[in-house]
């Protein structure tokens, strides 16, 4: 079975064919840098990079784009609010994201480009769209796309240029057409600007992707991702610019649907529980990864702490029989991707079945490991390693291990003296001492599983 993905532009899944054999380029568009992020921002991150380490796995090279948009009007807003340079803001949010996408172990982009740093680029694409007619400079330092002048404006949102209403994003004085958008708006007093040959300004958020994406994978490439709410305008408007200047542009179109709290799409009106570095006060950054990877990345997934907490357990089961495999075989975890795994992630990264395969993986490994079928619990285990590994969830990456080891060694002779207090409490059945020896561990956020070889610790967080 050979890879399958859902096109938004064609609504249809159909065989995965690169461009060039063997190599892959994917566009993701990346944050806007305003604010911390929540589970929802990412969400996409999260998708994207199981559709890479897929793509990887598959022995495709992928070079892999994800932009940070460091100049916007939500970002000038957030600069006032904090009293803040604009460029500080951006700067500040973008490590917030950095750290974010690090803990939830997405992989780093081959290119992270900001947009302030290809305002040349998006210069000459406009220089490019005024030469041949598609865009127009009407002399209020405002630059507009004409989009009658495209025929395939609306094919990726399915809609009809006569159902649209105006793109609302600046005074339709100067515009031929109110449904025209603003690839480049004039300098206002304070704000930043930059300067271009039809005078100061800065760029719109369009403009920004479409000059990065081709300044990086050329005119045109494979997959363009990114989340559901981008399909209009954002998308819409990117092919616009893009075809308009004769790039054939993105082939097939990927969007992830949204994490959303009580039927509605995340917001900063639910406050700062969801935010990405809250969550990790409560579960390890491997958990909350494998929550966030579980559901079709087409799916919505209704978040509630419930659901957080269950995804957990299930994690630590699957974690468990890793670690008990390792102690068993003495010897590291080998990494191997079964058949029905690979089957499911090629069916459009069907994760929700390739779940259900690593749950029958451990059921088999459990019952290798009951019968002392090393042969049987080595193979099992390196299927699990292996689908955890494209899922991002490998804990045994180095970036993981160290809260699973809990810290320095200091620390864990200590949770072992702890322990064998316990034991010692339990021997002579003052099992009082050893409740409240395991609820002094617990409060300290460490918990505690029995094993066949003894008790074994891992951090909460
Ligand atoms: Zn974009």
């Amino acid at each position: 079975m050979n890879l399958s993905l859902y096109n938004t532009l064609t609504r249809a899944t159909s065989e995965f064919v690169p461009l060039v054999p063997g190599k892959v380029g994917i566009y993701l568009c990346g944050a806007t840098v305003q604010a911390e992020p929540h589970i929802g921002h990412i969400r996409s991150g999260v998708n994207f990079d199981i559709l890479r380490r897929w793509l990887t796995h598959l022995g495709y090279e992928v070079t892999f784009i994800r932009n940070v948009t460091d100049i916007d009007d939500k970002i000038l807003h957030k600069a006032v609010h904090e009293v803040m340079p604009w460029w500080a803001v951006a700067n500040k949010y973008e490590r917030a994201f950095s750290w974010a996408y690090s803990t939830l172990n997405v992989l780093p982009p081959t290119y992270e480009p900001r947009a302030t740093g290809h305002i040349t680029q998006m210069i000459e694409l406009m220089q490019i769209l005024i030469d041949n007619g598609k865009a127009y400079a009407p002399g209020n330092g405002d630059i507009y796309l004409s989009v009658r002048a495209l025929d395939s404006y609306l094919t990726l949102s399915n809609q009809k240029l006569d159902d649209l209403q105006s793109a609302g994003d600046s005074e339709e004085t100067f515009k031929k057409d109110p449904r025209d958008f603003a690839l480049w708006k004039a300098a206002k007093p304070g704000d930043p600007s930059w300067p271009t040959p039809w005078g100061d300004g800065r760029p719109g958020w369009h403009l920004e992707c479409s000059a990065m994406a081709h300044t990086y994978l050329g005119p045109e490439f494979d997959i363009h991702g990114g989340g559901l709410d981008l399909i209009f305008p954002h998308h819409e408007n990117e092919i616009a610019q893009s075809e308009s200047a004769g790039w054939g542009f993105a082939k097939i179109w990927m969007h992830n649907a949204w994490v959303t709290a009580s039927g509605e799409k995340m917001s900063k009106s639910l406050g700062n529980s969801l935010l990405v570095s809250e969550i990790v006060k409560q579960v390890r950054g491997i958990e909350l990864r494998w929550y966030l990877s579980g559901a079709h990345y087409r799916s919505m997934t209704e978040f509630s702490f419930e659901a957080l907490e269950e995804n957990c357990v299930n994690f630590r089961r699957i974690e468990g029989f890793l670690f008990r495999a390792k102690e068993v075989l003495g010897a590291e975890i080998g990494v191997e991707v079964s058949q029905k795994f690979a089957d499911a992630m090629n069916d459009d990264l069907s994760v929700p079945t390739g779940l259900a395969e690593i749950a029958d993986l451990v059921r088999i490994g459990n019952t290798a490991l009951a019968a002392n079928d090393l042969e049987g619990v080595s193979r099992a285990a390196a299927a699990v390693r292996g689908s955890l590994s494209i899922l991002g969830c490998d804990p045994f990456d180095p970036i993981f291990a160290a809260s699973n080891k809990g810290g320095d060694e200091a620390i864990d002779g200590l949770v072992k003296l702890a322990l064998a207090q316990r034991e010692a409490a339990r021997a002579r059945k003052d099992f009082a001492s050893a409740d409240a020896i395991r609820d002094q561990i617990l409060e300290l956020g460490i918990l505690i599983e029995d094993t066949p070889t003894g008790p074994r610790w891992t951090m909460a967080r």
